[in-house]
């Protein structure tokens, strides 16, 4: 499935100092922060609001795991009829784990501040979660920097120094987001929540 990504954070990831939600709703209910074209057939000011779904987000407020349901907006094109969401880029794709969540929590782990136990304890998450998003992570940084560049950056000062403008760079030149999971495997929905996954991004 297909979605339509904008970006409005351009500034350290780290220093932003507004909510999860707060970045969704600056991102959510028009298409004025994305170029305006379809996906799938390049149209353009073809897509019209078409329906809407729930999902989880899952982010930090005051140290703790947070989850929230939230409305992502689909559009049709009028010209192919394909349908796409509006995902804000404060989320990853296919994950109820906000994109900040999950940085947070590799930074913890990167940093060895605590052991891995305590650190999934305290994001609520399991184990094979966490390695799962580190997997993805590095996989992903290696593909940004390059193999040598990767090896030469430290995942804590990758992390550190990870923009918004690296997430939109790696959207545009990848199609496919950083932290978004390969096509056919599974979403993660929270821990702790009925398993009940309504939205499909
Ligand atoms: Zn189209």
């Amino acid at each position: 499935m297909s979605m339509i990504r904008p970006f409005t954070v351009f500034c350290k990831l780290n220093r932003i100092s507004f909510s999860d939600r707060q970045w969704f709703k600056q991102e959510t209910g028009s298409l004025s922060h994305t170029d305006g074209v379809c996906p799938a057939c390049r149209a353009k000011a073809c897509l019209s609001p078409f329906a809407s779904y729930t999902r989880y987000l899952v982010e930090w407020a005051g140290g703790n795991p947070a989850t929230h349901e939230i409305t992502v907006q689909r559009y049709q094109c009028s010209s192919c009829g394909h349908t796409h969401a509006l995902l804000s880029s404060a989320l990853v794709p296919y994950s109820s784990y906000s994109l900040r969540f999950i940085l947070m929590v590799l930074q913890a782990y990167f940093l060895h501040r605590d052991s891995v136990q305590a650190v999934c304890e305290r994001a609520g998450i399991s184990v094979s979660t966490l390695y799962r998003w580190k997997s993805l992570f590095l996989a992903h940084k290696a593909l940004w920097l390059g193999v040598l560049e990767s090896l030469e950056t430290s995942a804590p000062a990758f992390l550190d120094g990870m923009d918004g403008i690296l997430l939109r760079g790696f959207c545009l030149k990848f199609l496919f987001s950083f932290l978004q999971r390969p096509r056919g495997t599974s979403p993660d929905p929270p821990s702790g929540t009925p398993g009940r996954t309504s939205g499909l991004t």
